[in-house]
């Protein structure tokens, strides 16, 4: 199976292009869309006594990567503007990966105070109880406080570009000079601000980190996650953290994602525009009692956003609640017809999720998440007026 340079490697190309073109492969049957090559293992030459088993190497064991991993990881590395990708399981192996390989006992890492919750949960429970690897966990909106968390041990800075769930954003140029400042790596996690909407790379990140499950897959049907960045800190991380670990992404997921990302900019302009208009509306509404949105004025981070993302759009995530209790935000969701409970995002369906405000996860959260707790809104594909009325119909019918 060969790529074509041509095409597939071509960085001047413009974003659509990239997504339609990027990690493509051509082998012998000629066909269009890259083959799903289900395979384990592959033919080695008769005398295989000098290969590594532990090497990042197509042709091999799929472990040590497969066809179509390999051809998601060029897709990934050039929509990020990375000089090399690694994919992985889910966006937890990913996390995992990263964690894994770059850091080691005696090392410290400052992790943002609010994070989605299975690297809230590493950096609280797991690597410290196991490993005695400890996390200060901080407000990066925050320079002087980031600044003074920093200890010569630290290693890692890890944040995300739009915190999940309540849409903290990062200043990610700031961030990167303050880590490197230190000697340290800045690693985000740009799950809700996927290529080509932004690209950390740019603004001075070391390491990016996507869940693929989400927007880059975009149609809620398959689990990957990936890392992208300068070879020196992605290579590790393909020879420990997958080949000798094993998160491996299966063939037919990263042909999913490399089939669902094809349509990615295209789909991200209808979620972000919906999003804006969504967020407007629910602001609007006197039920409504607050609306967190990196787009609306109203957002702590409003102006650093706009400066951050091109001032046109704010991405697709939003988090909210009505007027009322727990159980209110309950029967609000049971009284949505189109909008479905569930928990991931950035699907073609809009999703919503209810979290409690409980638990030491939450303390650090705004005041009106901790008041009320929040609804997760991942705005989807379907139009902003179904939308809309949707969600009216459901503050009509829950009698706040
Ligand atoms: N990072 C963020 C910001 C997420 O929202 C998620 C999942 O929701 C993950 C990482 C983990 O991704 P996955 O579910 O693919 O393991």
């Amino acid at each position: 199976m060969t790529t074509r340079p041509d095409r597939t490697d071509a960085r001047s190309l413009g974003e659509a292009s990239l997504a339609v073109h990027g990690g493509k492969m051509l082998d012998s049957t000629r066909a269009l869309r890259t083959p799903l090559v289900m395979s384990n293992s592959f033919a080695l030459p008769d005398d295989p006594s000098e290969i590594s088993w532990s090497a990042y190497e197509p042709g091999l064991y799929t472990r040590n990567t497969g066809v179509n991993q390999a051809a998601l990881e060029a897709k990934l590395a050039a929509l990020d503007g990375g000089e090399t990708a690694v994919v992985l399981a889910s966006g937890v192996a990913a996390l995992h990966a990263v964690f894994f390989t770059h850091v080691r006992v005696g090392d410290h890492v400052v992790v943002s105070d609010v994070v989605y919750e299975a690297t809230w949960r590493l950096w609280t429970e797991l690597l410290p109880e196991r490993y005695g690897i400890h996390a200060t966990f901080v407000d990066v909106t925050d320079p002087n406080a980031v600044r003074a968390a920093l200890r010569p041990e630290t290693r890692l800075v890890c944040v995300e570009a739009i915190a999940n769930p309540t849409t903290k954003v990062a200043d990610i140029a700031m961030l990167a000079e303050i880590t490197h400042a230190a000697g340290a790596i800045l690693m985000v996690d740009s799950t809700f601000t996927p290529p080509p909407f932004y690209r950390p790379l740019t603004d001075g990140a070391d390491l990016v980190m996507h869940s693929l499950t989400k927007y880059i897959n975009g149609h809620g049907d398959a689990m990957g996650g990936a890392v992208i960045g300068r070879a020196d800190l992605i290579d590790p991380i393909k020879g420990d953290a997958m080949v000798d670990v094993g998160g491996v992404i299966s063939p037919f997921n990263a042909w999913m994602i490399q089939r669902g990302s094809v349509t990615l900019p295209l789909r991200l302009r209808q979620h972000f525009a919906s999003a804006q208009r969504v967020a407007e509306m629910l602001e609007a509404d006197p039920r409504v009692a607050f609306v967190a949105y990196p787009g609306l004025a109203s957002h702590p981070q409003h102006e650093v956003a706009a400066r951050q993302f091109g001032g046109r759009e704010f991405g697709g995530m939003m988090a909210f609640a009505v007027e009322g209790d727990p159980a209110a935000q309950n029967r609000f969701v049971s009284h949505l017809r189109l909008i479905t409970s569930g928990f991931s995002l950035g699907h073609e369906d809009t999703l919503i999720v209810h979290t409690a405000a409980d638990g030491p996860r939450t303390a650090t959260y705004p005041e009106q998440f901790r008041r009320y707790g929040h609804l997760r809104l991942s705005v989807g594909l379907e139009d902003a007026d179904d939308l809309m009325a949707d969600l009216s119909a459901a503050l009509d019918a829950t009698a706040l």
